[in-house]
């Protein structure tokens, strides 16, 4: 198994602490810098206890739940996130960040994400 493959599975282990509706929208991400996992993140359904969840978005994505959970800061361009999602069937569904997640990727200085394509297909994002 690759580094990318064993962080993407990091990242997919993550999506199981989501408290979606269905496992095909459970989401997980993982931050690492350098060789150091820094978080995990996971996308959180609900937000507010009185939240119906009845717009897009209401939910945390859960690139951003791991770059609000690190508790270390490093060096621009050294950060790599990780995002993974499982289907019903089992197979790898499409984690491809949303333009808001990438949006907040590079604000914190990421510079590379790697997610799934809608095949299952290793895609690398460089910021
Ligand atoms: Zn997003």
């Amino acid at each position: 198994m690759s580094q990318i493959d064993s962080r993407l599975a990091v990242a997919l282990a993550a999506s199981d602490m989501s408290d979606a509706p269905r496992i095909g929208l459970c989401m997980g991400a993982a931050l690492y810098s350098g060789p150091r996992l820094l978080s995990l993140g996971y996308n959180r359904w609900h937000t507010h206890p009185e939240s119906d969840n009845s717009g897009y978005n209401v939910s945390l994505h859960a690139e951003h739940v791991a770059l609000l959970r690190r508790r270390h800061y490093d060096r621009r361009g050294r950060l790599t996130m990780y995002v993974a999602r499982q289907r019903e069937d089992g197979s790898l569904g499409c984690s491809k960040p949303c333009a808001n997640c990438v949006r907040l990727c590079k604000i914190a200085g990421v510079a590379r994400i790697w997610f799934y394509d809608y095949n299952g297909k290793i895609e690398e994002m460089s910021l």
